[in-house]
């Protein structure tokens, strides 16, 4: 396939290249200049996707990616599938497949390690037609995908489960630090939590304590890892869509506030998502 790729960030450069080793003809744009193994590189997002089969954009917000949906709808060929990868507000991937009905929003879980190792999980949204054209490519830059229903449905399974993830990392943290001051041993809540009804994945897979359970940011000074603004900017468009929707979601309000508070005026910028347990550390009630 002739490939379009528009956003050769941290994710993207990953995901260019592993299509593009697995032989399609990829041609890359990003505006600061990135270059990636493989793939061809051109001066524009309308050079990138003249000609291409499918596009794939995996951009900062949805501001962005309307700019460029904007920009290179009118070159599209008739047949293109517009595959945004990108975590953007739902009623953006909604506007995209308003202005280009052959799209699929496809954001992905996983991270950097997952989309280096083409391993990432995509949760799509999109008619069957799109989604038929982009599942090949989803496997080759990732090990599952989900088609979750129609346009929008991708983005708002990432900020559901994005929502659960910051709500339980929090608690997991808060509940670290009460154990501390309870005198009892990381080690053995670990233990027990990680066997018992309090287990999650922030728990089991990722612990926030340094040296207990798998390796994670914790063990390594929290180095993200998912840094704790980038869960800030999923919380944040969970809100967005619960208020536009006028769905309740008070512990996922309050995650974000925690969240922001800790990105802004704390010292969590930069820092692993999972640095909430120092921070809940050097706390007192
Ligand atoms: P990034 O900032 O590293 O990459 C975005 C790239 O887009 C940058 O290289 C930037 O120069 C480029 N860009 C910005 N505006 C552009 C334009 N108008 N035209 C062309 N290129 C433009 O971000 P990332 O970490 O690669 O994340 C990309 C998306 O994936 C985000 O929406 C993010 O929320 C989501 N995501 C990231 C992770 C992660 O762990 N990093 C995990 C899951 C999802």
């Amino acid at each position: 396939m002739k490939i379009g790729f528009i956003g050769l960030g941290n994710m993207g450069a990953h995901m260019a290249r592993n299509l593009a080793a697995a032989g399609h003809e990829v041609t890359g744009f990003d505006v600061a200049g990135v270059t990636v193994d493989g793939v061809r590189n051109v001066n524009s997002s309308v050079a990138a996707v003249k000609t291409a089969d499918a596009i794939i954009t995996m951009l900062p917000n949805g501001q962005i990616l309307r700019s460029v949906a904007a920009e290179i709808i009118p070159v599209l060929s008739p047949n293109a599938c517009f595959i945004d990868c990108s975590t953007v507000d739902v009623d953006s991937a909604r506007r995209l497949a308003a202005d280009w009905p052959l799209s699929v929003d496809a954001p992905v879980s996983g991270g950097i390690g997952g989309a280096d190792a083409g391993t990432l999980t995509f949760m799509a949204g999109g008619s069957d037609a799109a989604f038929a054209i982009a599942a090949p490519l989803f496997e080759i830059m990732g090990q599952k995908s989900v088609h979750c229903g129609a346009s929008g449905a991708g983005q708002a399974a990432k900020i559901c489960n994005n929502m659960i993830l910051g709500a339980t990392m929090i608690v997991t943290c808060e509940a670290f630090a009460l154990a501390d001051k309870l005198g009892l041993d990381r080690q053995k809540m670990f233990d027990v939590v990680s066997t018992s009804s309090g287990y999650s994945w922030s728990m089991n897979a990722y612990c926030p304590a340094p040296g207990i359970g798998p390796e994670s940011p914790s063990d390594n000074d929290y180095q993200p890892g998912f840094a704790a603004e980038l869960m800030l900017k999923d919380l944040r468009l969970s809100q967005q869509a619960a208020e536009a929707v006028g769905a309740a979601t008070p512990i996922g309000q309050h995650a974000t506030k925690l969240y922001q508070q800790f990105v802004e005026d704390e010292d969590g910028l930069g820092k692993d998502f999972s640095a909430m347990l120092p921070r809940f550390s050097k706390l007192n009630r």
